[in-house]
């Protein structure tokens, strides 16, 4: 069984947002920039079933194959992904924001070249948190989608998945090939070993352009303004419940 997986590059999730002063986007000049973590999981989920373990047969997963859609430096992103387990990687060179529609149109033809049998992606990229990648892909392909899971058990043809929804856990059969999405309990992601990090150097990384899978990027959304959120007021300590309940009569929350 082949895995596709899409990573994507975004300021890493320790680092604080500037928003630019003309207010124009987010500024992202000398930041450090990592793999998305919800793709992080999908790709340690990818080698999982390839490798054996968090309840995959071993070669469950024959070849896992990392794409990115983004600039040369999110082949860094495909060498971090080659590091956690995957055996290549493909980059869609590509300038500036790609939205969501046009990387799903763009991995529906990196799919329809590669024919995974399964293709994982994170349930949002933590820079815009659009999440609608996953879900577009499989409106454009016409295949099953698994959304938000938190488990996902092999079978033959089929996938059972455990999803995250409100209120609980919902489980779902989706024949192959299908859509799946990760949520933050599918695993823990491993940090990459020095030696993998050293072996991923040398595995292939094909690069494409969006004109060669013949994809318009051109975007249909315009961003009129980008803005912090409101800076949060100082609180009040209270001394004593009585306060408090004072305090709390006075705000008309009781
Ligand atoms: P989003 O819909 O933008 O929140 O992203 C959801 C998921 O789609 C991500 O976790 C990735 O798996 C995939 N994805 C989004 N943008 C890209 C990209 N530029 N390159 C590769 N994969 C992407």
């Amino acid at each position: 069984m082949k895995v596709l997986v899409p990573v994507k590059r975004v300021l890493d999730y320790n680092l604080k947002v500037r928003v630019k002063p003309d207010g124009s986007g987010v500024d992202l000049s000398n930041l450090k920039m990592s793999m998305n973590p919800f793709c992080e999981i999908a790709v340690e989920e990818a080698v999982r079933m390839k490798e054996g373990g968090g309840g995959h047969a071993k070669d469950a997963a024959t070849e896992v194959v990392a794409v990115s859609i983004g600039p040369d430096q999110a082949q860094e992103t495909l060498r971090n992904a080659l590091a956690i387990g995957a055996d290549r990687g493909i980059l869609v060179k590509a300038d500036g924001e790609v939205e969501p529609l046009a990387v799903a149109k763009l991995l529906k033809a990196v799919i329809e070249a590669e024919k995974p049998d399964l293709v994982i992606l994170g349930k949002q990229a933590i820079d815009d948190d659009n999440n609608a990648t996953g879900q577009m892909l499989a409106a454009l392909l016409g295949w099953p989608q698994a959304t938000f899971a938190s488990k996902i058990v092999l079978g033959a043809g089929k996938a059972t998945v455990t999803r995250e929804v409100d209120g609980g856990l919902q489980t779902i059969d989706v024949e192959l090939p299908a859509i799946i999405t990760t949520d933050l309990r599918l695993n823990e992601p491993r940090y990459a070993s020095l030696p993998n990090i050293m072996k991923a150097k040398k595995k292939p990384i094909d690069v494409k352009t969006p004109a060669d899978l013949e994809v318009d990027t051109t975007p249909r959304l315009k961003v009129l303004k980008t803005a912090e959120p409101p800076k949060r007021q100082g609180g009040v300590k209270v001394k004593t419940a009585a306060e408090l309940v004072g305090k709390l009569k006075e705000a008309g929350v009781i």
